[in-house]
């Protein structure tokens, strides 16, 4: 059965560290996507990266309303134009922001069983797959921000550690 994790908060060091290649699939990593995408709905989110559960492993697992999936060693092979969406992050809880990215993007990968995974996506998944692939090289959504938004977060969060860490 599936159990849920914490989820890890901007601050975290792991958050920031360039997460490892996945050279086997065994059963503990079958066992990590199946937790990941059980913390994924309960929080709920669309997306949800093995850095934000602790874990330094490239694995990332989605959902954006059409059905669960998985993609290990995923790399971003192309992308085109431009799109706003205002986009948040679990590890950033109860923020948003108004963002440009590519708006289609053709990622490649594998999938549990070991299958090569090479797919176009656009829109919600296609920022959703930009999203959690950052989350694998330590970049979180406050770094593509600009400066003015970035300030404007940071003093937030800033002020909330310091709720956080008095009381
Ligand atoms: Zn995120």
């Amino acid at each position: 059965m599936a159990s849920s994790y914490p989820i890890r908060i901007i601050g975290d060091p792991v958050l920031r560290q360039r997460s490892s290649e996945i050279t086997n699939i065994t059963p503990a990593l079958v066992k990590l996507a199946q937790d990941m995408l059980e913390t994924m709905y309960e929080a709920p989110g669309v997306g949800l990266a093995a850095p934000q559960v602790g874990v330094g492993r490239r694995i990332f697992v989605y959902d954006i309303g059409d059905g669960p999936g998985v993609v290990i060693n995923p790399t971003i092979l192309e992308s085109d134009g431009e799109w706003v969406y205002k986009e948040g992050c679990l590890s950033i809880p109860d923020m948003a922001w108004d963002l440009v990215r590519p708006k289609t993007v053709r990622l490649a990968g594998i999938d549990l069983d070991g299958n090569d995974i090479d797919m176009e996506a656009d829109e919600l998944l296609a920022r959703c797959f930009q999203h959690e692939v950052d989350h694998l090289d330590g970049v979180l959504v406050v770094e593509r921000l600009n400066d003015d938004q970035r300030k404007e977060a940071m003093k937030i969060i800033r002020k909330r550690d310091m709720v956080a860490t008095q009381g």
